[in-house]
């Protein structure tokens, strides 16, 4: 029997009587409905009711069993972004018995990752809110492996970028509406429900505008892992930069254009001296733009969802951002903040068309394109007036929409000059360095003593050793912070010091208790953790 579980074919009665003895089993990681995955055996779902199921019985385990808090307001969120309520995951419940009288259940034998996609048609949503967190819940459950199969809740159809989501795993991913040809009631052997949300750095400004998410756990280094795993599944493969170098234009065709792209290409490839080439969803295979851009020393292109694309840049290499008039681009930072996560070692230059000659609006388009002919005459004369637009929510601010989809002509000059003030040299791929950014360990072997001379004036000799990490690295610079405190008081007097030992005179008094608390610190800003405080009596 256990010979047979352990197959992927599935022995169907005895799956069914497992399901009716053991009902279905939950155990979830996270404290709240917003950081909380779940594993399942057993979770069902009818197609027709288009709910999960929790089927009871003796041996049937919920974990959290949150009782109705489990509505407030829901047991996770679906998606990786925090808490929208129209990404919610719950189910019903219902004693295994009912089973009898309900539709034969159909087995999925494959571990499942039950998800929702957020914009399936958006390709910075693409990625941010679907691929990378995909990709890392499957790296925090081992049996979340090529061979297991992603279902994407949320009710969209493929979507034009559905051969990315394909990468992901071997086996063909389901939608919502594709459940319903596979039978009325369906039961995921196994599977994980919700997404992990660690690699997001943007939030979207559903209750705050938009920016970078507040406390940012990803860097450089797992971006990198993640492309990797998609050039190897594209079967793009990573060229030695043996090829001449060259810049890529990421243009769109549709909208928010560059009425100006050939004299900026012209431009671009006079003043760094390489070849620069267009590319555009619409025109180009991803693959072809992966290999492009994996490739290339510069990335420049309008603010929108292709930038996300610099993802693949490599190492050293610049993103330049263009800003259409009125859009203020310390406001709208996605791709800014990508491209300075920690590690990501890429140039960041953003550009705004800051003259209102050189903007094309579109007032009678459509409002989702960015139309204001649906507004009142003051409103709209108002929006065309205005110089920037003020800080606002997601998403269907008009005079957002209106100044996103503007055309723009760039001031070439102005352009340059900006992206000369970053990259200095020639741009390009910078050699991998010895791996930055490590931070030392604790201090070790603290010491201290002291000397009293006469009834005013004492000295405190402190001395330790290095962090047992340093003598296996290459550090540019090794300070340490030391902070002396009376005991009792609140305050302290921080020094920072190059050598490991330290005679302090200053403000020290005779026949007292000080605390001595300190720590290393590499290249100015890596602060490693204090040791254990010491304690020194004059
Ligand atoms: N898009 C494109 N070319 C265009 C207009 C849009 O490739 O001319 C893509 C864009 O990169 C994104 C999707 O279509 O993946 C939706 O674009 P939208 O303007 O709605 O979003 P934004 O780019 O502002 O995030």
């Amino acid at each position: 029997q256990s010979q047979e579980l352990s197959q992927v074919q599935i022995d169907y009665h005895a799956a069914l009587q497992a399901l009716v003895e053991d009902g279905t089993r939950m155990v979830c990681t996270g404290r709240m409905h917003t950081d909380r995955i779940c594993r399942f055996e057993s979770l069902c779902y009818s197609t027709e009711a288009e709910e999960f199921v929790f089927f009871h019985s003796n041996a049937s385990v919920m974990l959290p069993n949150l009782g109705s808090r489990r509505f407030q307001p829901a047991l996770l969120d679906l998606s990786s972004v925090e808490d929208h309520n129209t990404q919610y995951f719950n189910f019903v419940e219902l004693p295994a018995a009912a089973l009898k009288f309900m539709p034969k259940p159909v087995f999925v034998p494959d571990v499942a990752l039950i998800t929702n996609r957020f914009n399936p048609d958006n390709l910075m949503h693409v990625f941010h809110d679907d691929l990378l967190p995909i990709f890392y819940t499957m790296q925090q459950f081992p049996d979340l492996d090529l061979e297991s199969r992603l279902f994407f809740m949320e009710g969209w159809s493929e979507g034009q970028h559905f051969d990315l989501y394909k990468l992901l795993s071997n086996k063909q991913p389901l939608l919502r509406e594709q459940l319903k040809t596979l039978g009325r009631l369906l039961c995921f052997t196994k599977s994980y429900v919700g997404l992990s949300k660690i690699t997001t750095w943007y939030q979207y400004g559903f209750v705050q505008p938009q920016g970078p998410k507040a406390n940012i756990l990803v860097s450089g280094n797992e971006i990198r892992q993640f492309t990797e795993f998609m050039m190897e599944r594209l079967n793009v493969s990573l060229e030695e930069s043996s090829g001449e170098e060259y810049i890529v234009v990421f243009s769109r065709t549709i909208n928010r254009l560059i009425l100006n792209e050939a004299e900026l290409i012209l431009a671009l490839a006079q003043e760094f001296q390489m070849k620069t080439i267009t590319v555009s969803i619409e025109d180009h295979s991803f693959s072809h733009i992966v290999r492009l851009i994996s490739n290339a020393s510069m990335l420049v292109s309008m603010h929108g969802a292709q930038l996300v694309m610099s993802l693949f840049l490599p190492r050293g290499t610049t993103v330049v951002e263009l800003f259409p008039y009125a859009i203020n681009p310390e406001h709208y930072t996605p791709y800014k903040t990508l491209a300075t996560l920690p590690g990501m070692d890429l140039q960041y230059v953003s550009w705004q068309n800051t003259d209102r000659e050189n903007t094309v609006t579109y007032p009678d388009r459509p409002w989702d394109q960015g139309g204001i002919a649906h507004l009142d005459k003051a409103e709209q004369e108002r929006i065309i007036k205005s110089k920037e637009v003020p800080r606002h929510l997601c998403c269907r601010n008009p005079e957002w929409l209106f100044r996103v989809y503007q055309d723009t002509k760039i001031d070439i000059p102005s352009l340059i000059q900006v992206i000369r003030q970053t990259v200095k040299s020639k741009p390009g791929p910078k050699k991998q360095k010895w791996p930055s950014g490590l931070y030392p360990g604790k201090v070790r072997d603290a010491k201290c003593q002291a000397s009293v001379q006469g009834t005013s004036e004492a000295k405190l000799s402190v001395s330790w050793q290095i962090p047992w990490n340093l003598k296996y690295l290459k550090v540019r610079e090794v300070k340490y912070e030391v902070w002396i405190q009376e005991q009792g008081e609140n305050t302290y007097m921080p020094y920072i010091l190059s050598h490991q030992n330290h005679t302090f005179s200053e403000n020290i008094k005779p026949f007292t208790i000080y605390l001595v608390w300190i720590r290393c610190i590499f290249n100015k800003n890596l602060l490693g953790p204090f040791a254990d405080v010491l304690l020194c009596s004059t």
